[in-house]
């Protein structure tokens, strides 16, 4: 299987460019979304795993349907971690000037000092947004820095993000995720929000928004009931972009976005679609479908 995380600046750029011929409203949250990914990529590097296990290990995890960060410390320098924060918040900033000036002192919040980010981060290590989004009020973090508990989720997400992706990338060497047939990730537990149809097969492949773990979950089969009735299945488009499609079912009622790449004869990335695709939000909630749980997405 041919992986896309972590992708250059160049292709990203090349995609965005793309969305922008068609739809300029985009401009700014893809500036957001660029000033982001620059300082994870940058950092990605200097991010040694702490998880580390054997192949045999790893697939005994896979086999029992554990997602590896369920019982294993991720170990996150809060120094680095700091700087990734600080850095994300000026890149926000930067590109949506707009954007709350105390964004830009989040990173001197009590709660992210020495003393207290490792007890914090070690909290929030396997929350998903709701959760986090919860934990923040609860401690009174938005009323502290000025700035609602959705952007503060965001920015600490974004911020711990590369360390997960450098840990998924040293399994990745390891192991493939072929085994693993479940609808959250195999090694952070986050559910996936976006999938895509692979060019070489078809197979639908899930991608992790927080990790990005890619993994293969069968089609005829919804991800978040295991629902596999076919009657109960389906999809729709929005005309003249068939590849582009939302799949829902009927018997949760919540939807996913997928990127047929065989239509579109090229694999796209999933980061950027889902930017791109927030009209598909809109449209699947307007006929009654729920986002899958937990979906962290810029918009
Ligand atoms: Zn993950
Ligand atoms: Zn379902």
């Amino acid at each position: 299987m041919e992986y896309y995380y972590p992708p250059s600046m160049d292709r990203v750029t090349k995609e965005v460019e793309f969305h922008l011929e068609k739809n300029k409203n985009l401009a700014q949250i893809f500036e957001v979304y660029k000033g982001i990914l620059a300082v994870q990529l940058d950092c990605l590097d200097k991010i040694k795993a702490s998880v580390i296990l054997s192949e045999k290990e790893l697939k005994e995890y896979f086999r029992n349907k554990k997602f590896l960060m369920s019982d294993q410390k991720l170990e996150i320098e809060s120094k680095l971690f700091r700087e990734i924060l600080g850095s994300i918040c000026k890149a926000i900033k930067k590109a949506s000037p707009e954007a709350p000036e105390s964004l830009l002192k989040l990173s001197e919040a009590e709660e992210l000092d020495e003393e207290n980010i490792q007890e914090l981060l070690q909290k929030i290590a396997l929350y998903n947004k709701q959760e986090l989004e919860y934990f923040i009020e609860e401690k009174e973090i938005d009323k502290k820095t000025e700035l609602n508990s959705e952007i503060i989720a965001f920015v600490i997400f974004m911020s711990l993000s590369p360390f997960y992706s450098a840990n998924m990338k040293e399994v990745r060497e390891k192991v493939d995720f072929s085994s693993w047939r479940q609808s959250y990730c195999p090694v952070c537990g986050q559910t996936a929000v976006i999938a895509k149809h692979r060019s070489e097969d078809g197979a639908r492949v899930l991608e992790c928004w927080l990790c990005h773990a890619e993994w293969v979950y069968p089609r005829m089969e919804c991800p978040y009931c295991n629902n596999s009735d076919q009657k109960k299945l389906r999809f729709f488009y929005v005309t003249g972009d068939k590849a582009r499609q939302v799949h829902v079912c009927e018997k949760c009622k919540r939807y996913l976005k997928t990127i047929d790449s065989k239509i579109m004869e090229k694999d796209v990335l999933l980061d950027i679609e889902a930017i791109a695709t927030s009209y598909l939000d809109e449209l699947a909630k307007r006929e009654g479908y729920k986002p899958p749980k937990g979906a962290v997405v810029l918009n």
